[in-house]
Order: structure tokens, then sequence, then C-alpha cells
């Protein structure tokens, strides 16, 4: 058994009649904001989306590495800090940019406010770290967009039902963005990155990886599962289940990047594969003698993100990210099952939606495996991915000759958007 455990989505409330058409959201990652000067670009990008017309909405993520850099002070304070106090703590980075912005755009003449989350109506559940939005309430967010404002929205973070705050876990500005743009009928929602796109592979591995113009929202879940690091996985999940189109795009150019939407023709028939993932990140767990039903009751309740699951007899072998491995050793120890767990395994992927309609998939990928004398260990598979574990030093092999075997590098393999 395989599966890919994707999350539900909140319903969010339907869009009020006060939304209006040309609303649009423009979410910045902590590259693009990373230092004062670079806060005054994204304020003169801002501003004029503003004046050509919009109604503007910023969502920004922390300058650089602040999260992080909050994440080790606290490690410095405390070696087990509180869920409650983290969250507190960590939700200042997204704070700082939103002011930074604000006053930047002030001075280009253009009104506008920073709101934190939970200023912006973002209602979360209580699980501090990874809090998942249940709610937006976007009144105060109208409000400010029919004053003619600029809308600066701290990403990554909301309140709790319970009234503390929260963050959406690493990456959850992205988050913030698309459920913004969900609640706002936004006509699409804008991730500002430092890179052009989604590429067919990742280019530091594969320098002739080539940018995709186009990816359904299930290739791009896959991918975003599968190592893609460009968009939080959760963020996929709602813009697909709110038919929101994203845009990922360059902060520095203003090329056209990649649109993430529904599936086209164009998709199938064009290049089969959209792309080569791989990660490193994620810790492989075998189970003896165990009952799947607790085991992932258990790991659910820990609030675990487990990907692949692969049961072999009566062992369970299953993936979880690294940074879980704490809850995920003590979920395991509690059961009292014999367990192990091995962190030398990466995972590579093949994703595509031409794969459901194309035989052959499955014999190319092995194949080329086989040529270049490299041995998958775990294999798992969806309808439009191939995802198989090897050791760390045979991934960078792996990803490069699937690749070449599925000509990822010529202009075919980009797929035109519109
Ligand atoms: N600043 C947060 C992080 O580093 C959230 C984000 O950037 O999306 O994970
Ligand atoms: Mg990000």
């Amino acid at each position: 058994m395989t599966e890919t455990a994707f999350e539900t989505v909140p319903a969010v409330a339907p869009v009020e009649p006060r939304a209006r058409i040309g609303t649009v959201v423009m979410k910045f990652g902590g590259t693009s904001v990373a230092d004062p000067e670079k806060i005054r670009r994204v304020a003169a990008r801002l501003v004029g989306a503003k004046r050509g017309g919009s109604r503007v909405v910023g969502v920004l993520s922390a300058m650089g590495h602040h999260t992080d850099e909050l994440l080790d002070l606290a490690h410095q304070v405390s070696p087990r800090p509180k869920p409650r106090e983290l969250d507190m703590l960590m939700s200042v980075g997204e704070r700082v940019s939103c002011a930074l912005a604000a006053m930047a755009i002030s001075d280009l003449g253009q009104d506008a406010i920073s709101l934190t989350g939970s200023q912006a109506g973002i209602v979360t559940d209580t699980v501090h770290g990874k809090a998942k939005i249940v709610e937006v309430r976007a009144r105060r967010i109208h409000e400010a967009l029919d004053q003619d404002r600029i809308v600066l929205v701290a990403g990554f973070q909301g309140v709790s039902t319970e009234l503390d705050i929260t963050t959406l876990g690493r990456g959850g500005s992205d988050t913030t963005a698309v459920a913004l743009a969900a609640a706002l009928g936004a006509d699409a929602c804008e991730i500002y990155t430092d890179v052009d796109g989604v590429f067919t592979a990742d280019p530091r591995v594969v320098p002739d990886a080539r940018k995709l113009h186009a990816a359904s929202y299930e290739e791009m879940l896959e991918m975003a599962a599968s190592g893609a690091k460009v968009l939080q996985l959760r963020s996929v999940e709602f813009a697909r289940n709110h038919g929101v189109r994203l845009h990922v795009r360059s902060t520095f150019t203003d090329e056209d990047g990649t649109w993430i939407r529904e599936e086209d023709e164009r998709m199938l028939e064009k290049a089969m594969i959209s792309g080569v993932t791989h990660t490193l990140e994620e810790a492989v767990y075998t189970v003896r003698e165990t009952n799947p039903a607790d085991l992932f009751e258990a790991l659910a309740g820990a609030s675990v993100n487990v990907d692949t699951i692969i049961q072999i007899g009566s062992d369970i072998v299953f993936s979880a990210p690294r940074e879980d491995r704490d809850e995920t050793a003590g979920v395991l120890d509690g059961l009292g099952a014999p367990w192990g767990e091995r962190d030398d395994l990466g995972k590579v992927s093949i994703v595509g939606a031409g794969m459901k309609s194309h035989p052959g998939v499955a014999a190319r990928t092995f194949g080329t495996l086989r040529d270049i004398g490299v041995e998958p260990r775990f294999v798992a598979t969806s309808p439009i991915k191939i995802a198989f574990y090897v050791g760390h030093d045979d991934v960078d092999r792996a990803v490069k000759a699937l690749h070449d075997a599925f000509d990822l590098s010529s202009p075919e393999a980009e797929r035109r958007h519109a």
C-alpha cells in the first residue's frame, strides 16, 4: 500500500459581495525582503500594482533568516521551548517586514496598513508550530482595501480558536497568501521568490533544468510533497480546493514564472513528465508486528505528517519529515513495537499528469536506474508519481539520469502557458 497523505482543507467563508474584481494577493519570500533596500523594492512593486488599478494585498515572510535566528535564540534560552511561546516569538519576524514595508510604501505616497495574522482575521486550530487555518474573517482587510490602502498581512501566523498566536509551519506564508486569495476572491495569488519559477529539477543538481510555464495542481502537490521547496504543500492543497490560480515568479524580474492551475490537454500531451524532484529531509521508519490503525492514529495524534507508507507482511515502512523525529520516536516508543529508523535514504520522485495515459513510464524509470547501477529500496506510486528511496550518495545521479531519460532539458518540457 502506498499513499501520499494530503490534509483536508477547511472551507473559507464564501466570497463576500464586497469582494471586487481586480484583487491581487502578492506574497514575497524571505530572500525578497532580506534587507532595507529589498524591502523598498518590494514596496515599489506593490505600489506599481496598486497604481495599475488593483486592490493589493501583500503577504510578507520574515526578513532573510530571521525565523531561523528566532528559533535559534529560543534554543539558546531553553532546551525545550514551550510551543505556545515559540509561536509568540516566531510570529514576530513577519510583523517586522510588514511594518517596514508599510513605512516604505507611505514614503512612495501611497497609503498602507500592516496587520498581524490575527488582525487580518486568520483563525486557526490550536496546534502550535503547525496550525491549520480554519477560517478567514476578512472584514478588516476589505475595509482597508475600500479605503484605498495597500494591505500588508504578516504571513505564517494566525490566532487560534482559543485566542493564542499560532504559526502555520515552515514556509507557511504561502498558505497565508493562498487562504487570503481564496477568501478575497482574488484573481490570482502571486508568489514572488528568488527563483524564476518551478523547474523540471533542482537547477543546482541539473544545470540545464527548464522552467515550467504551467503545471497542474495535482502535479504541484506531488512536487511540493516530494522535495520542491518553492511552495508549502498545504498552500497548494488550499489553492486546488478553492480554485486559486498561483503564479510562482521572480521578485527580481518582470518575466512570467510558472502558473499552477487546472490540468489541461497540453499538459498531458506535450511532456508526460513535469519534473524530477528529490529530498534528503525524510527519515524512513520500519515498525514490526504492529497494527496500522494504532500506529497511524498515534502518529496523527502527535501531528506527525506521514508521507510514504508501505506495508510488507506485518511490517510497516513509512517516511516522515526529519523535523518530526522527536515526536515520531516518542510515538513509536509508546507503542512498544520493535522499530528502526534510517536517515541515510533520499527520495527521488518523477511526477507528471501525462503518466496516467502513457504506458512505459515505470519501465523507463527502472531501466534508467538499472543502467546507472542504482538500486531503489522502497517504491511508492500514485497515478501521477513514481517515488523511490535510494542511498544519499545516489540521489543526484538518479535525478540527472531520469531528467535525461525523460528529455526534460528540451523546450518541449516547458509546457507553454496560454
Ligand atoms: N518565515 C517563515 C519560515 O521561514 C514562514 C515563511 O517564510 O513562509 O518558515
Ligand atoms: Mg517559502
